[in-house]
């Protein structure tokens, strides 16, 4: 099995280092390159997703990358910048299911800002298409309007549009992992206003036929959004399009109050998978060996149980996590009174001794 390591920009690395270590820890037969991506990309070839880098991902097993981008580069034409690199490397290796666990730990229920007794054991599993809907319909652009409210002023308008296969794909990704989980699918939508959805709602509901043993529920996006934050454990499996599932996966990562703990996959329609962090670079605390790295930790376990059929290595590094969280470590984005702070790469050492089977001291 080979892994495309792409750690990118600012805690990039550092977080992405630490994955490795317990990566390796695990003693699985595992082979890893590493290539340059975003900013750091830039910086040595002149492109944030060089040749190389593209043939190295498009070759490995499945890719496990950091974060890209710096505010330094926001002056650079977009085709230039970092966060280019991300799209470029959904889009050549057909990566169309972004799959985002909010998991909220029982040891880190107070970081919510949401009552203690509505998030603890919070384990919901929200699926977004990503190639598709408005982010990606043509024709788009601005021009004089023609008629509506203001015909002969400036407008500028987008097409949401979604085609059979592309539904159809994703609702097997939600109902296949379903069957890994509770057995409960909310598909999202706007099927009341918008036709795009009407057509999404029919086709999830063909699609699971297929699937008896999977319960389906319709949601409207304004409703789901609301019992999110209401009753969020009434959740398994979300399904729904891009823009709303941009939308309302960073709702139910809030709901864990910690985004160094947040890990996500993309995948193509043979589960090959990018793995990463859900959140940025952070330049802010870049080099300064506080970062969490458990997003990416936990995004190597979502890989081994993903793209490279080791159910029981990921068990082992999910549970790993727990150890060290009941051991009362922590970094200082999830630190609170009375637990102990410790530094990125000591985040990393507890890990790798809780899958080799140490015990974990506070020292
Ligand atoms: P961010 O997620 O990088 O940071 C937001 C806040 O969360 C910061 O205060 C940061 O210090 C903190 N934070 C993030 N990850 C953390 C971790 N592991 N441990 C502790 N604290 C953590 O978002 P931003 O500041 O809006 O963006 C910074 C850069 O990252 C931008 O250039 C942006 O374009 C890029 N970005 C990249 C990705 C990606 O690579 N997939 C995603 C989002 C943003």
């Amino acid at each position: 099995m080979k892994i495309a390591i792409l750690p990118g920009d600012g805690i990039g690395t550092e977080i992405v280092e630490q994955a490795v270590r317990v990566l390796i820890a695990l003693d699985l037969k595992l082979e890893t390159e590493t290539a340059l991506v975003g900013g750091a990309a830039f910086e040595a070839h002149g492109h944030p997703l060089p040749e190389s880098t593209l043939k190295l991902a498009q070759e490995a097993d499945a890719i496990l990358f950091g974060a890209v981008g710096d505010w330094k580069y926001d002056k650079l034409e977009r085709a230039l910048r970092p966060e280019q690199a991300i799209l470029g490397l959904r889009k050549h290796l057909g990566l169309f299911a972004n799959l985002r666990p909010a998991l909220c730990y029982e040891q880190l229920t107070h970081a919510s800002s949401l009552k203690p007794e509505l998030v603890a054991g919070l384990d919901i599993l929200i699926i977004r298409e990503l190639t598709g809907d408005i982010y990606f319909g043509q024709p788009r652009g601005r021009r004089i309007a023609s008629d509506g409210h203001f015909p002969g002023a400036e407008e500028a308008f987008d097409t949401m549009r979604y085609s059979r296969p592309e539904i159809e794909r994703i609702a097997h990704v939600a109902f296949q992992a379903a069957r890994k989980r509770s057995r409960k699918v909310t598909s999202v939508d706007k099927a009341n206003v918008l036709e795009t959805f009407q057509f999404w709602k029919d086709v999830v509901t063909e699609v699971h036929a297929q699937y008896p043993d999977v319960e389906l529920q319709h949601m409207y996006v304004d409703n789901a959004a609301m019992q999110l934050v209401k009753a969020p454990k009434a959740f398994d499996v979300v399904v729904t399009g891009n823009m709303f599932g941009d939308i309302l996966s960073d709702e139910a990562a809030m709901l864990t109050g910690s985004i160094g703990m947040l890990p996500s996959a993309s995948l193509d329609k043979h589960n090959k998978g990018l793995y990463e962090p859900s959140h940025g670079s952070a330049p802010d605390i870049a080099g300064k060996g506080v970062a969490n790295p458990l997003a990416t930790i936990l995004s190597a376990a979502m890989m081994l149980r993903y793209s490279l059929h080791q159910p029981a290595a990921a068990d082992r590094i999910e549970s790993a996590v727990r150890t060290v969280l009941t051991a009362g470590l922590r970094t200082p984005d999830i630190w609170s009174e009375g637990t102990h702070r410790v530094g990125t790469r000591e985040m990393g050492d507890a890990v790798v001794a809780a899958v080799t089977g140490k015990t974990i001291t506070k020292s």
